[in-house]
């Protein structure tokens, strides 16, 4: 739960506050406006006011009567998960997944279709495409859309949404989503670093939600972080905080788009052990191995125990435990959760993760760290542009 800032006018209080008692309600689904006092240290009369604010804005809803200490009977209250829709969409890059979600985050509807190419004009069709058939069904169902949140590969600006860098996608450089989707549709778009959806998603759902010092570590085709510190996402001065892909892990290694030399994701993504494994391919033609294996198929061999299948997944696990040790000496969380495409390289791999931060990082710092892969049966990425959009609501409900 994040803290109530100073704030400069009575609207704005009143705003921090209506967040802090929406994020309450978030979490327990079920409270009494006593147990909101306890919680949040308001006065009795402080909530009572706030919740006739939600309750008149429909955002909040009083539901059964639950008894408490010595027989007495309140009313407890909830989150009126009907009250805020959005669209949310993951623009990953080999497939953009869209989908309708309420105010609780729950997803009511999604399609996803796969990007062939790496031009931009065929991101921007599918993007369309994929968001109009929401916007219908939305409309079938009655219900209008507060907002699209968005996620995309970083490094990104989120004031414009404009994609910085994404590595081997040159055309999608300088290409702001936002933008685009606001002129396309003129819907409020909220663009964020996939990874800092991810740690939402997992702070809301999944294995952060008892955290406030958790990091969630994207391991895919590309290599980042969302920092979720002292109870808020942490987005740095130009929202680039969290870029440990660009991090170098070989300052004589090749050079990397972003002007580094041997940046963490060139060693340790899902695209960089498929080049290696090609190379591999060309050189050895190891048993059970194809010209056209998939990385899932590379996976297997290695969990069965093929040498050279083992040697590659473990080779890309110890590289990402570098970057992990790292990442704890920079950050200190208190969680770091990985997931995406190489989390299903399952145990091979993350053993040889975790080997590799135990060998190198002081022990009584291991000790007060703990490295798990999501479990979350939505991936982050996508489960987080829902999130991300009622997080925006729950901000200005005076504007709701
Ligand atoms: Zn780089």
């Amino acid at each position: 739960m994040s803290k109530v800032l100073g704030s400069r006018n009575p609207m704005e209080l009143q705003d921090s506050n209506c967040r802090l008692l929406l994020e309450c309600l978030r979490d327990h689904k079920q409270l009494t406006r006593q147990d909101l006092v306890e919680k949040t240290g308001l006065s009795p009369s402080g909530i009572s006011k706030l919740i006739g604010v939600l309750i008149n804005k429909g955002v909040v809803l009083e539901d059964v009567a639950v008894v408490r200490n010595r027989g007495r009977r309140a009313i407890s209250l909830k989150l009126n998960e009907n009250s805020i829709y959005s669209i949310g969409v993951r623009l990953a890059r080999n497939y953009i997944k869209c989908g309708l979600f309420n105010a609780k985050g729950d997803l009511l509807d999604s399609a996803r279709q796969d990007i062939v190419t790496k031009r931009l004009a065929e991101t921007t069709t599918v993007l369309r495409n994929l968001i109009r058939g929401t916007l219908a069904t939305a409309e079938q169902k009655g219900i209008d859309i507060f907002g699209i949140g968005i996620s995309a590969p970083g490094p990104l600006f989120t004031f414009d949404g404009r994609l910085v860098l994404t590595s081997n996608y040159p055309e999608w450089q300088g290409f702001s989503v936002k933008s685009f989707i606001e002129e396309e549709f003129g819907l409020t778009t909220y663009v964020e670093h996939d990874a800092n959806a991810s740690v939402l998603a997992e702070r809301w759902y999944g294995k952060g939600r008892d955290c406030s010092d958790l990091v969630y570590v994207v391991v895919d085709r590309g290599v980042g972080a969302g920092i979720f510190s002292n109870g808020v996402l942490y987005r740095g001065h130009q929202n680039i905080a969290g870029e440990i892909g660009h991090t170098s892990i070989n300052f004589n290694g090749p050079q990397c788009e972003c002007g580094q030399r041997g940046c963490l994701e060139m060693y340790c993504s899902s695209f960089s052990v498929m080049k290696e494994a090609r190379g591999v391919y060309a050189e050895q033609q190891p048993p059970g191995w194809t010209s056209d294996m998939t990385i899932d198929n590379l996976f297997e061999l290695a969990n069965e125990g093929e040498e050279y299948a083992v040697k590659v997944v473990q080779q890309a696990g110890r590289f990402l435990g570098i970057g992990l040790v790292n990442l704890i000496n920079t950050h200190n969380p208190e969680r770091i959760i990985l997931g995406d495409e190489m989390t299903r390289a399952g145990k091979v791999w993350f053993d040889a993760v975790i080997s590799t931060v135990k060998a190198q990082t002081l022990p009584e710092v291991l000790k007060g760290t703990d490295i798990q892969v999501s479990d979350l049966a939505i991936e982050p990425a996508f489960l987080g542009t829902g999130v991300l959009v009622v997080s925006k609501a729950f901000e200005r409900v005076s504007a709701l």
